[in-house]
């Protein structure tokens, strides 16, 4: 049988990332992808389930699970929030030809890509430009202006890894960046 693939998005917060991994798993010409549920010791925000969303696990819980050697990558994304992603996640299913698609970030994604190789396509979403992400998220006014400067200052971080990526995405136009993600997941699923 034919091994799955894998899909890996990063993005900085705002980019438009999780409306195209939707988009790819159930809009119009979706794709055979499913999502690997991550782990987090973050709280559920108000709508996300458990075993959906993440697996949200108390701290000590996912301490034991690194332990346990059941991550096949995780980090400490914000100070003490720790998200990762399981082996169950990706190896049983690649194994019986099924493909998966991570939302993770960007240091989680070069690790997926040393470990797995030609197995694994990164994609990284970026923003048109720094000034026009800080719009965004202005607009969005779901931050307060500290928040906003922090998550600027951290997608300027995150741009400086997009070199290291299989292949880039600029979100200018939401149903562009859709479209164009889904014909390279497309190629890189048939190849
Ligand atoms: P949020 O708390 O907003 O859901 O996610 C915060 C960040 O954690 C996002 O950038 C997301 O991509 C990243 N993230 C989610 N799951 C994982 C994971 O399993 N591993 C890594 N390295 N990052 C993750």
């Amino acid at each position: 049988m034919k091994q799955g693939k894998i899909i890996v998005l990063s993005a900085p917060s705002g980019c438009g990332k999780s409306t195209i991994i939707h988009d790819l798993i159930e809009g119009h010409g979706a794709l055979p992808l499913e999502f690997s549920v991550s782990a987090t010791n973050r709280a559920p925000r108000t709508g996300e389930v458990d075993g959906v969303s993440y697996h949200f696990l108390t701290t000590e819980a996912f301490r034991d699970a690194v332990a346990q050697d059941k991550f096949v990558e995780w980090e400490e994304v914000y100070p003490g929030r720790y998200y990762g992603t399981l082996r169950s996640e990706i190896d049983s299913k690649t194994a019986a030809g099924r493909n998966v698609i991570l939302d993770i970030d960007v240091k989680g994604a070069l690790n997926v890509k040393r470990l797995y190789g030609d197995a694994a396509l990164i994609l990284f979403v970026q923003p048109p430009s720094v000034a026009e992400l800080r719009r965004r998220l202005e607009h969005r006014a779901t931050d307060a202006p500290e928040v906003i400067d922090q998550r600027v200052a951290k997608a300027e971080y995150e741009l400086s890894f997009a070199p290291q990526f299989d292949r880039c995405v600029v979100n200018d136009c939401l149903r562009q960046a859709v479209d164009e993600t889904r014909a390279i997941v497309s190629r890189f699923l048939d190849a």
